[in-house]
């Protein structure tokens, strides 16, 4: 159970791109910096509160402990991001998740700051991402977000305003990881696989940033009789990407596979030799290279036989919605997009409009996606953290009368997360 993350993640200390050089013993760790920095910004608030304020010792001892965690305590601030369509929903599910977990953790706390974003801002206020929401996101150790967008509401070329998108261009959340993982043999529609069959436990590493989608926002010429996209791969975010993919690989089954289409685009052959580059600095790790439309194929025929899949950013897209449909569905399927300074984590699927305000959506993804953070932030308890829910999950999922609707279930969101919830009181500390 504890690869879903764990194994999963990057390590922290080896495998963040740009962390290269910085030894695990001589960074400093997340939460150190995240509680320097946090201590920070308080003092700050605090020296501006006592200009305005009458000056006296008692004030500024008493203003100072109102904000600051109890001494020993590692508060952690988290940006939460709802969203549209189900995104409150499971969102709300995976924060009771968060604050039992919390409950069961020894000097760290969770800050929670909410903040509107997606098509709901937008139709209020014309903005579907905030400045200041932006903003909030920068300041805080971690985001965490439900879905953004609706189908009705669109930019005036019709397509679809995609803020999740812009947000991890913003934040350079080039890292997009997305673990695929069987719970029950029921859940999945191949036969043989799960229980006693073969397990399907493995990776996509989606490069967020470039390639297909990078251009979506390039201002187009009107009237014309013809549209392109650009598929952008640049050797640094090939390489930084290929790193994650191959670090990551190291701290799992050290098997890393490349999924192109080099045979036809020369994009995709760069690609393919920065890959080739990036696999001489890891002898340790299998690399091999498949075209997208075979890794459709064999991701159905044979999923056990990979662990870590590196992938242009529409590849990666479309591959993770096939990956979370060999384990039960969208509501499955978790995901952490990852900077070298910011971590934003949600679930692998969108607004799901249908389900929303019905209190049906399955909240397992986002709950998972919250163990993802809880590692990510990676102070000892908060990896514990990330145990315990992961743990819950298993516990919970491994009997089958806990389904939510789209695992043939009547369990709503409400009920399945109190389902988790119990089996992490009981999960061993
Ligand atoms: P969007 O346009 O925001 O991507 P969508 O419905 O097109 O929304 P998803 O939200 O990813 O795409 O949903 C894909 C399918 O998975 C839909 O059938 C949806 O109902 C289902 N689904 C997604 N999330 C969940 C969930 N948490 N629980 C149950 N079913 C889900």
């Amino acid at each position: 159970m504890a690869e879903i993350s764990k194994a999963r993640m990057p390590d922290r200390g080896a495998s963040i791109p740009g962390r290269q050089g910085v030894t695990a013993e001589t960074r400093p760790r997340r939460h150190e910096t995240a509680q320097c920095s946090r201590r920070t910004k308080i003092l700050l608030k605090n020296v501006h509160d006592l200009m305005d304020a009458p000056t006296a010792g008692w004030q500024t001892s008493a203003l100072m402990s109102a904000a600051l965690p109890p001494p020993g305590v590692n508060a952690f601030t988290i940006a939460v991001l709802p969203g549209d369509g189900i995104g409150p929903e499971v969102v709300a599910a995976s924060l009771d998740v968060l604050r039992a977990t919390e409950a069961r953790l020894h000097g760290v706390r969770f800050d929670l700051e909410t903040h509107a974003v997606g098509a709901g801002e937008y139709q209020k206020n014309g903005d579907p991402l905030p400045s200041p929401a932006v903003a909030a996101m920068r300041r805080a150790d971690a985001i965490l977000l439900g879905a953004m967008g609706l189908p009705d509401v669109r930019w005036p070329n019709g397509v679809e305003m995609t803020p999740q998108i812009d947000i991890r261009e913003q934040l350079d959340l080039y890292n997009g990881v997305r673990p695929i993982r069987l719970y029950h043999p029921s859940h999945t529609p191949l036969k043989g696989f799960g229980g006693a069959g073969a397990p399907i436990d493995f990776v996509i590493v989606r490069e967020n940033c470039e390639g297909l989608f990078s251009d979506r926002l390039t201002p187009r010429a009107a009237g014309r009789d013809f549209e392109t996209d650009t598929l952008r791969i640049t050797r640094r975010g090939a390489e930084r990407i290929c790193r994650a993919a191959f670090r990551l690989a190291r701290s799992r089954r050290r098997h890393c596979t490349l999924v192109d289409k080099a045979n036809v685009l020369p994009s995709m052959a760069f690609f393919r030799r920065v890959f080739d580059d990036v696999a001489r600095e890891f002898p340790d790790v299998r690399s091999e290279r498949v075209y997208v439309d075979a890794m459709a194929l064999f991701l159905v025929q044979r999923p056990h036989e990979f662990d870590v899949l590196v992938t242009e950013n529409m590849f990666g897209d479309i591959l993770s919605d096939l990956g979370a449909g060999l384990v039960g569905g969208m509501g499955l399927a978790p995901s952490a997009d990852l900077g070298d300074e910011h971590g934003l984590f949600q679930p692998a699927h969108g607004t799901a409009p249908t389900l929303a305000g019905r209190g049906i959506a399955n909240p397992i993804a986002t709950i998972l996606s919250v163990a993802l953070m809880l590692d990510w932030l990676d102070h000892p308890e908060t990896r514990r953290g990330a145990r315990l829910i992961e743990h819950a999950v298993a516990t919970t999922l491994a009997d089958p009368a806990h389904r939510t609707a789209d695992l043939g279930g009547n369990l709503g969101t409400k009920a399945m997360t109190t389902r988790v919830i119990e089996a992490l009181h009981q999960s061993p500390a």
